[in-house]
């Protein structure tokens, strides 16, 4: 279970892949990533190793410079490659990575269906993506916020939406998540290894905190809305 997410000027698929390689010591049994390309959100994941989902990106790649990726740990729904991270709405306009646990997702679940949502897997993680589209009214970070206010349980997210395709929104709670910040590019992953080989400059996301990261830079608020200042933590050591 690990998070990674780039947004920058290179390729991002290499940079999600390496990311996640650096994560595979938190145990997995499925990755994927999207990646926004010319032809709006794309999504690839698999069940098994990362080895089998690099094999076919590189066969098919996803080219474009803003992406998020994900190594799953099956908590709610078996491993297979429709449960596998990342979760789009049916619009495919927004699109989540998350680790954790959503306590209060069936309950959800079934208010979205109501509102006639339409779902294609059987992860508890599916209903953010869901959530976050029926609550977007043309700015990500409120729509994020508000999602995050009817969520119970634990929490690393790294969502997309197609209608801010310069945006990489991540929050938190009681799941690892941190920040690197690079030049003309910035970064999250699920701890620092995941990102060191990119940059040293990190911020520690703590709970029920959010950042908003561009490719010139990163603001971190609270979960209500407010701005946090925040030194930046200067990694000296290696792996
Ligand atoms: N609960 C989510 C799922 O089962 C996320 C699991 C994880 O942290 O990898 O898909």
């Amino acid at each position: 279970c690990g998070i990674v997410g780039y947004i920058g000027y290179r390729n991002s698929q290499e940079i999600l892949l390496e990311g996640l390689k650096k994560l595979e010591y938190r145990g997995y049994d499925s990755a994927g990533v999207a990646i926004y390309t010319a032809e709006g959100l794309k999504i690839h994941k698999s069940q098994g190793r990362l080895a089998v989902l690099e094999s076919q990106l590189d066969e098919v790649p996803l080219v474009g410079s803003v992406g998020i990726g994900h190594t799953r740990w099956a908590t709610h729904g078996r491993p297979s490659d429709v449960n596998s991270h990342p979760h789009s709405d049916e619009s495919n306009k927004f699109t989540v990575v998350h680790n954790g646990i959503i306590e209060n997702y069936a309950a959800l679940k079934m208010e979205l269906i109501e509102r006639g949502h339409k779902f294609s897997s059987d992860t508890d993680t599916e209903i953010i993506a869901h959530l976050i589209a029926d609550l977007y009214d043309g700015d990500i970070v409120k729509a994020v916020q508000a999602a995050v206010g009817r969520m119970r349980g634990a929490y690393a997210l790294g969502v997309l939406t197609a209608y801010e395709p310069d945006k990489l929104v991540a929050v938190r709670n009681a799941s690892p998540l941190v920040i690197g910040i690079g030049e003309g590019e910035n970064f999250i992953g699920s701890d620092i290894p995941a990102i060191l080989e990119y940059t040293r400059n990190v911020y520690i996301l703590g709970d029920q905190e959010m950042a908003i990261l561009t490719r010139d830079g990163v603001e971190l608020l609270t979960i209500e809305g407010n701005f946090i200042s925040r030194e930046i933590l200067h990694v000296d050591w290696d792996l």
